[in-house]
């Protein structure tokens, strides 16, 4: 290609936060990249991917938590496509979304980012979103590969995960995405896998991602993820980001040229960027929008849309819909100043934010406000619930706003709990003691203990609803729109009924995910666990009868019919579960393999078809480290939440073809298939004593005998390398005087944000390797220097320090 191998090795890191190096010479333009996922955080002045610094006005759509209850590829799909017009209006050409994380407990602090603990609706709706950004010829970034299921010490802990769980959990939305609508990027994790970091994972990003799913297009570090340059690339990391990297150009060309890198390799990485140049430059954008208010405005209207469409309404005892002439209390801060997004790099500066009180006055009801709670800290003073109580006992009907304050959930921190603040419990409870048609409408990205729930008469629960949360919760209030949503995540009732308790987050470097295909509903089913509501689940205004169950090849046929008096929508779910033995333990007793959202007038009927795909009937087999077609008995479950099926039958199931085939079977041996998915009676999880059974030593000693290849061990904490943490320096002399004056120095720029950033940033910091000063700008040389110092080579270590800081301030 005529060019120099540095020129070449250039282009393999960003020139910036959000570019990346273009070189003409092979048609390889500089690209810009923004977050992602829901709305467009595209940053003009001072750059940073925490969201701290302003970005530029955007839509902010609800999150993938809340959209993901809509179980509606349709309307995800339009969101993508919102999302890629704007970024293609903001000359963006890659969103850094969508995130497909397998929510694998409840107190990830960046669960709100994720769709589902299921991998089936997770890789539906990746797809659904990944295809909309893609139509308007803007690339998406599908993150975060993989295993990145928490937020604690996420830069350097190590998921460890056994190949089963990895194969049919955590890789399958990734492998679903990829294969069905070819994200343009994928960003690597920033955790370990099994013992390497993901960024130079050659086994996860060539063998899985190149070789076996046929993708063919960038894969991206997370910003600051990537640990070694030549490792990296030689594992198949096509772009580090941020930049300026000059060190991974620098640290490329030497192993060229001493030989450990072939430059073939780099040549490689160079024809990934520039197809993904090509394909962008070559694919057609919309046109440039002349009326910026309507284009914005017409987004905001299907923000709201979506967030009505995703609200779930959780309880309902005839309280709603609300009647016109009702008068109405509304109490909570959350009322006036919602919660609507989470923070981090996700954080979106909204064009247009509205609230339930501004909505639903003008909606015409007469309604009064009590704050109820302060909205930081969520603790309410003996006055704030006496106003509430007499303005609830004052109106017909009080509509409580609670859930959880930003301060509880953020990227950069797991919650410690799963409980909600307690001014809005004590709220809700002196409200529903007031007025017994007391609705509590919740906010907050992840699932809550909700030990009040018995009280209100209703529960609607709108997850973080994005800029036009108010007006989809009026919407759904006043019965404008029936609510459709069903859960996308198990709600257990209390933390100590999840699989791991307690014992979320792992405090250790390692990370054993020892419940293995035991998440969310695989788990709650498997230990006969009654959750508050489980997967699936969600209410209607209107009812509707499922029957006439049919099976013909791999269609499942019924008829659904609305058999109330309103227009309304139906997610009907198809579960399989396999008689004992078909699939080998641990198998959970039953996995979504079908869904499907259906609209239907009042007294309407139709025949729903769903088909059930090959995925649905295999398992990953650990020890030929391949796929097994699990072929015979199952029971088809078709259901209304994953805990009430409505129709069922057995199957015999084969294959021919390629395609399911399935044929009507008479049930199997008495006790071959759980009589409910509420069955205790199987030993297949190990047997360990519920509740936060996986976390006993016997859990412990299961595990590892299911991992087979001998955990591994984490990296010596001295000496120190660039991956060792701010927190790993308290293990030197030098290191615990550093760690002071970093304290001191963070308190300037920290005291400057607010109570969530601060958090973020003070609990991230900690866990912060010593290389990601790198993307503060500081050259990776100076913090080798650094660390040569730490680990005691006082003088040599400071000459590196200081030659490299005169290196790159003389070389600008
Ligand atoms: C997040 C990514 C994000 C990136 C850029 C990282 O901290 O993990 O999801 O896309 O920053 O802002």
């Amino acid at each position: 290609m005529g060019m120099t191998l540095e020129e070449k090795a250039n282009v393999l890191a960003g020139t910036s936060h959000w570019r990346t190096n273009g070189l003409s010479t092979c048609g390889v333009e500089s690209l810009v990249l923004s977050d992602g996922p829901h709305g467009l955080r595209k940053q003009e002045g001072v750059e940073d991917h925490l969201g701290i610094a302003e970005s530029v006005p955007a839509t902010c759509f609800p999150t993938a938590s809340a959209l993901a209850c809509s179980f509606d590829r349709d309307l995800v799909e339009e969101v993508g496509v919102a999302l890629g017009e704007e970024a293609a209006e903001q000359g963006v050409d890659v969103i850094l979304g969508p995130g497909v994380n397998i929510k694998r407990h409840p107190l990830c602090g960046r669960n709100f980012e994720y769709f589902s603990e299921d991998p089936l609706l997770s890789g539906e709706l990746g797809s659904a979103m990944v295809r909309g950004i893609q139509s308007c010829g803007v690339g998406a970034c599908l993150k975060h590969f993989a295993g990145n299921s928490q937020e604690y010490a996420r830069m350097v802990s190590d998921s460890v995960i056994d190949e089963r769980a990895l194969r049919e959990l955590y890789l399958a939305p990734f492998e679903h995405v990829v294969r069905a609508a070819h994200p343009s990027a994928v960003m690597t994790a920033y955790n370990r896998l099994n013992g390497e970091y993901c960024s130079q994972h050659e086994w996860l990003l060539q063998r899985v991602l190149r070789r076996e799913w046929g993708y063919d297009g960038a894969v991206i570090s997370d910003w600051g993820a990537m640990s070694s340059s030549v490792a990296s690339v030689r594992a198949g990391l096509d772009l580090c980001m941020p930049g300026p990297r000059p060190d991974h150009a620098r640290a490329v060309c030497e192993a060229v040229r001493e030989g450990e890198l072939d430059e073939l390799v780099v040549d490689e990485r160079l024809s990934t960027i520039a197809r993904l140049s090509e394909r962008l430059r070559e694919s057609p954008r919309p046109a440039p929008v002349l009326d910026k208010e309507a284009f914005y405005r017409a987004h905001a209207d299907l923000a709201r849309r979506a967030a009505a469409q995703s609200a779930v309404l959780l309880k309902n005892n005839a309280a709603l819909p609300l009647e016109a002439s009702q008068t109405v209390a509304v109490i909570g801060a959350f009322a006036r100043m919602p919660r609507y997004q989470g923070s981090g790099s996700s954080r979106i500066n909204p064009k247009f934010l509205d609230n339930l009180w501004y909505r639903l006055e003008q909606r015409g009801y007469a309604a009064t406000y009590a704050e109820g709670y302060e909205p930081v800290m969520g603790e309410a003073t003996p006055q704030q619930l006496r106003e509430a109580e007499e303005a609830a006992a004052r109106a017909d009907v009080a509509v409580v706003v609670a859930g959880l304050p930003a301060r509880y959930e953020s990227e950069g921190f797991d919650r410690k709990l799963m409980v909600m603040p307690r001014g809005h419990v004590e709220l809700i409870e002196r409200v529903c003691a007031a007025n017994s048609r007391t609705i509590v409408v919740l906010q907050g990205g992840a699932p809550m203990e909700m030990p009040w729930h018995d009280l209100p008469a209703a529960i609607v629960l709108m997850y973080l609803s994005g800029c036009q949360g108010g007006g989809a919760a009026v919407d759904i209030l006043s019965g404008d729109v029936n609510p459709s949503g069903k859960l996308g995540e198990t709600w257990p009732e209390r933390l100590e009924d999840t699989a791991l308790g307690q014992g979320f987050p792992d405090v250790n470097r390692e990370v054993c995910y020892r419940e293995s295909l035991f998440v969310g509903y695989r788990y709650y089913d498997a230990v006969g666990v009654e959750p508050a509501y489980p997967f699936g689940f969600g209410l209607s205004y209107t009812s509707f009868a499922y029957r006439d169950l049919r099976i013909a090849g791999d269609v499942v046929s019924f008829v659904l019919e609305n058999t109330g008096c309103r227009e309304g929508a139906e997610v009907v779910q198809v579960y399989v579960s396999p008689a004992k033995g078909v699939v080998p333990p641990p198998a959970p007793r039953q996995d979504l393999a079908a869904f499907e959202k259906v609209l239907l007038a009042p007294g309407e009927k139709r025949c729903v078809e769903m088909a059930l795909p090959v995925e649905a009937f295999r398992s990953w087999d650990a020890r030929a480290h391949s796929w097994c077609e699990r072929l015979g008995a199952y029971e088809v479950r078709v259901a209304s939440s994953s805990r009430d099926v409505r129709l069922s039958t057995y199957v015999d199931v084969g294959f021919e073809e390629g395609a399911v085939r399935l044929s009507l079977c008479d049930a199997p041996t008495a006790c071959a298939i759980p009589a409910s998915s509420a069955d205790v009676s199987s030993r297949d999880l190990y047997e360990s004593p519920y509740p936060g059974c996986f976390v006993s030593d016997e859990a412990v000693r299961a595990f590892e005998s299911l991992y087979g290849d001998g955990i591994p061990a984490p990296p010596p904490v001295t000496p120190l390398t660039i991956d060792s943490t701010v927190e790993d320096m308290g293990a030197v002399w030098l290191g615990r005087r550093m760690f002071r004056i970093i304290d001191r120095v963070m308190a300037g720029p920290t005291g400057k944000m607010d109570h969530v950033q601060r958090t973020m940033m003070r609990e991230m910091a900690a866990n912060m390797p010593l290389r990601s000063l790198t993307t503060s700008g500081v050259p990776l040389a100076a913090v080798e220097g650094f660390v040569h110092m730490l680990n005691g080579h006082y003088l040599s270590g400071l000459a590196q320090v200081v030659c490299a800081l005169v290196r790159a301030w003389t070389h600008g």
